[in-house]
């Protein structure tokens, strides 16, 4: 959770593609004659429209030089491509999920967790060069039309009382726009484009393969942002990386004696201290305790819970469901009591108030209530919320279940109000993120031994190996650069 209340503005990214028309077009990349819905002016507006949004959305990763660097190598691939016209432009996001993704009309984005996992400018320009060829061969153009055409009406009749939409379903719906799944064809494509487009400008296309192998080591899934890793937006096939060997020699034969840059050196030196899983700012999870070192408190949800923190809100679930709790920043207008904010809040979900009323909250102003309704396709439910003042901000803790669990829920939320506490400024200070930095390997190194001892132990020796780009029974070489994972001091 964050200050930006970004909310579901994302559902806006769908709107772009509301006036469609229907066109037979040559793919610009592969010369084929095919059916498209959306013109290149119609990909470019849609790319427009979503970019702040997704900017806002998920946050950009504040470092001008690192995001200079990474636009400026966007910019020379592209610039070699089909289509050098279109308005690209290349931004770090900010979440720790391994991924990079692009919107049609030349906007495409790398996470920080991805970067993280990279080990030479190759590499960078391998991820780069597939994301633009998603764009220049008209993949995602192709696959918003077709999803637009069947999900664009569901999605926006999802719009309603998103506060109480338990996941943000509906934000996660405007957000999986973005991370669309290719097919096998469309994959091995954008693979064999984008070393192209990498050795055209002068970079080894073997970058492509070895950046494919290590993203190949990662695990499926997500982190707990809920965005995807590159395994499950990118199905890699088992010849995936067999497929594009003869693709690779046949470039590296035709430049010849040209000389193709891999830089890693220079690429280490770049991504030296760039932040390594959550940022801190967003909150942290310490167990089932989350605490925001920014917004200066901490809350516990119920034991065994699984607890989710995404940008809108943080979410807790009991093991099999029955309900859920969640906490968000709400707006307080000028002067109103907690009271009012509550009423304000719930107003427009035609939810009744049963009862209620002020209390404190370890020496916080409180007003917690239990209201019931009705709610579209989920039928009778109760609602157990608090409004919490701290810090100048109002904090809803609400919890929402069916009326057979309205015990269960109650419980479980003033348990959870009860252990919302400010936190003092040394603790704040304490939560740091992790970083990325360097060292030399030593003979005799395992990834084992380079994950355990002082300050180290925060990421797991797999994860150590996976983000140098080996397996965990391949130790370093003695002398290489390799990146370890610390905390910030
Ligand atoms: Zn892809």
């Amino acid at each position: 959770m964050s200050r930006r209340f970004a909310g579901l503005q994302g559902l806006a990214l769908a709107a772009g593609v509301a006036a469609i028309t229907v066109a037979c077009a040559t793919n610009p990349a592969t010369g084929k004659k095919e059916f498209n819905l959306m013109s290149e002016a119609q990909e470019v507006a849609l790319g427009k429209e979503s970019d702040p949004q997704i900017r806002q959305e998920m946050g950009v990763v504040n470092d001008p030089e690192l995001q200079r660097y990474v636009d400026g190598i966007g910019r020379r691939l592209a610039s070699a491509t089909e289509r050098p016209q279109l308005p690209w432009s290349f931004a770090i996001v900010d979440a720790p999920a391994v991924n990079a993704f692009a919107v049609p009309g030349g906007f495409v984005y790398v996470t920080r967790g991805i970067l993280g996992h990279l080990n030479s400018e190759a590499e960078l320009a391998g991820v780069l060069g597939h994301e633009i060829a998603h764009v220049t061969a008209r993949h995602s153009a192709a696959q918003y039309s077709k999803q637009t055409a069947g999900s664009l009406g569901l999605l926006l009749g999802q719009i309603f009382v998103p506060e109480l939409r338990p996941f943000g379903q509906a934000a996660e719906a405007g957000l999986g726009l973005l991370f669309l799944k290719f097919g096998r064809d469309d994959e091995l494509q954008a693979d064999e484009l984008g070393a192209g487009y990498a050795t055209a400008q002068g970079w080894d296309p073997r970058g492509v393969a070895s950046m494919l192998e290590t993203l190949g080591r990662l695990d499926e899934g997500s982190d707990r942002k809920g965005v995807p890793n590159w395994m499950s937006t990118h199905p890699m096939p088992a010849d995936r990386v067999a497929r594009l060997d003869a693709r690779v020699a046949a470039l590296r034969a035709q430049a010849g004696g040209r000389e193709l840059a891999v830089n890693r050196a220079a690429y280490l030196d770049r991504i030296d201290g760039l932040m390594f899983g959550d940022n801190p700012r967003e909150g942290v999870l310490r167990g089932n305790a989350f605490l925001h070192p920014d917004l200066g408190f901490r809350m516990t949800f119920p034991e065994g819970w699984q607890v989710q923190n995404t940008p809108q809100q943080v979410v807790a679930q009991p093991q099999g469901g029955g309900g859920y709790v969640f906490l968000q920043l709400v707006q307080q207008p000028q002067g109103a009591s907690l009271r009012d904010v509550a009423a304000a809040d719930l107003g427009q979900t035609g939810l009744q108030y049963l009862e209620g009323g002020e209390t404190r909250v370890n020496g916080l102003p409180a007003f917690i209530a239990t209201f019931r309704g009705q709610l579209q396709d989920q039928g009778e439910v109760v609602l157990r919320a608090a409004w919490i003042a701290h810090a100048q901000k109002v904090f809803r803790v609400a919890g929402l279940a069916s009326a057979a669990n309205a015990q269960a829920i109650a419980r479980a939320v003033d348990g959870t109000v009860r252990s919302f506490e400010p936190l003092s400024r040394g603790e704040a200070e304490r939560i740091r993120p992790n970083v990325i930095t360097l060292q030399t390997a030593q003979a005799g190194d395992t990834w084992e031994r380079l994950a355990s001892g002082p300050g180290r132990g925060l990421v797991p020796a797999r994860t150590l190996a996976v983000i140098n780009g080996y397996t965990l029974q391949e130790p370093p070489r003695a002398g290489e650069r390799i990146k370890i994972v610390v905390e910030q001091r």
